[in-house]
């Protein structure tokens, strides 16, 4: 047997808020995006691996950026089968309000997501300083 099983696969866990060195832990403290004003706090450190959090944690404002443009244009994958898209109407403008109000509504989930994507950045598996995460 290798002890690779018992290392928790890195998208699942980034996209849950994961710890990223030990990929068990949420980094958020409160679970929910609710309250909005709290939704990107962060722990001080990982409660079971002892991984820092806050200490490269205050960036993430452009990859915010990018994952709000992705989204933007994900909504077309929905929105032009149901509703259509033509010239010839107003439909491109509604596509463009129905997509600015998608992005709002996500807005707080995306903000986590981008603060996830540069934790995972500038930490890898297993790089804190309780080395031995067993159990
Ligand atoms: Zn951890």
């Amino acid at each position: 047997m290798t002890s690779s099983s018992k290392k928790p696969a890195l998208l699942p866990a980034m996209l849950t808020m994961k710890c990223p060195s030990c990929r068990r832990s949420s980094v958020f403290i409160n679970k929910s995006v609710f309250p909005l004003d709290k939704c990107l706090a962060l722990k001080d450190e990982c409660e079971i691996c002892g991984q820092r959090m806050k200490s490269e944690s205050n960036n993430g404002g452009g990859i915010n950026y990018a994952l709000t443009m992705i989204l933007f244009f994900l909504n077309l994958l929905w929105y032009w089968p149901i509703f259509g898209l033509s010239y010839k109407d107003n439909s491109v403008f509604i596509y463009l309000g129905v997509s600015t109000f998608v992005v709002i509504i996500a807005q707080p989930y995306l903000m986590r997501l981008s603060r996830m994507i540069y934790l995972y950045l500038y930490t890898s598996f297993g790089t804190s300083r309780r080395v031995n995460i067993e159990g």
